[in-house]
């Protein structure tokens, strides 16, 4: 009988330790996704802050309606398709025609698959390499990847249609457009700026903490004639919170550089960067940029 219990004991602790390990279960209830009017051909499937796997949809989706039809920047995380398309059917009969990748994450490439193979994709050529790589786009999926790419600048469309693409170099990856619809001097960061902390460089995918503040600064400097930001990741921002951002992430680079050079260890140079001169940040992600510039260097 001690036997037993002690049997019942260890399956059990072994099937909580497997529960640890298993992903958050998906979302319970119905996938909604909340929709915000900026003009009136443009709004933005909202939803987008991380954290909370229930509500979580991926990111911040602009959706463009044309006399030639819908064009997506971003497309959320998979799964949430139908949720998407339930609010863009909301405010346009017209088809989606278009969708640019700001970037290769999934969670701004996660229904690509779901809106169609007729679609046009376009993204930086870079990106385009990165997304190969992703199971997503492999085999059958690879119909999914963006035909159309570029290099440094694009533009689609003309007239009050018309939509700016541009690449200033690495940052959250080595791949991030910069989406500026003119007509309505709105412009979509992608997750070049995604929140109010610390930024994410995937060094997997070419991102780079010490060339992103160089890079913000490229994009300030050459896109004019813009009063609305869509960001990755949080509310409508203006331009004033994209310098605030980018002096934010050039001060938390040459930090790190800084401590890095003086011998300071990851802990030591995440403690000692203080978020309190800039209003409405947090510090949640700072460590993870400063090991990020550390990796980078030490290479
Ligand atoms: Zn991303």
């Amino acid at each position: 009988m001690k036997r037993l219990i002690l049997l019942a004991a260890l399956v059990g602790v072994g099937a909580l330790s497997l529960a640890a390990a298993q992903p958050p279960a998906a979302p319970a209830g119905p996938r909604v996704i909340d929709i915000l009017k900026l003009k009136d051909t443009l709004y933005v499937l909202t939803t987008s802050t991380p954290g909370n796997p229930a509500t979580f949809s991926g990111g911040n989706v602009a959706v463009f309606i044309t006399d030639g039809g819908v064009t997506l920047v971003d497309t959320k995380l998979n799964g949430w398709g139908q949720a998407a398309l339930d609010k863009i059917k909301s405010v346009t009969d017209k088809p989606i025609t278009t969708i640019i990748n700001t970037h290769t994450h999934g969670d701004h490439t996660g229904n690509n698959g779901f809106f169609g193979a007729n679609v046009e994709v376009v993204a930086h050529e870079n990106t385009k390499t990165n997304m190969e790589k992703m199971d997503a786009f492999k085999g059958e999926g690879a119909k999914f990847l963006p035909k159309k790419t570029y290099k440094d600048k694009l533009t689609v469309g003309a007239g009050k249609d018309r939509i700016d693409l541009y690449y200033f170099g690495a940052g959250h990856t080595n791949g991030d457009t910069f989406v500026v619809f003119p007509a309505l001097r709105v412009l979509h960061t992608g997750d070049m700026f995604a929140w109010k902390d610390a930024p994410f460089c995937d060094r997997t995918n070419g991102g780079s903490c010490v060339e992103l503040p160089r890079t913000l600064q490229k994009a300030i400097a050459g896109i004019k004639n813009v009063d609305t930001i869509i960001p990755g990741h949080s509310p409508m921002q203006t331009p004033k919170d994209l310098q605030d951002f980018q002096r934010f992430t050039a001060d938390l680079a040459s930090h790190a550089v800084n401590s890095m050079k003086a011998g300071k260890s990851v802990d030591e140079a995440t403690a000692a960067f203080k978020v309190d001169k800039y209003p409405g940040y947090k510090n949640e992600r700072v460590k993870a940029a400063v090991q990020a510039v550390y990796d980078e260097l030490k290479k």
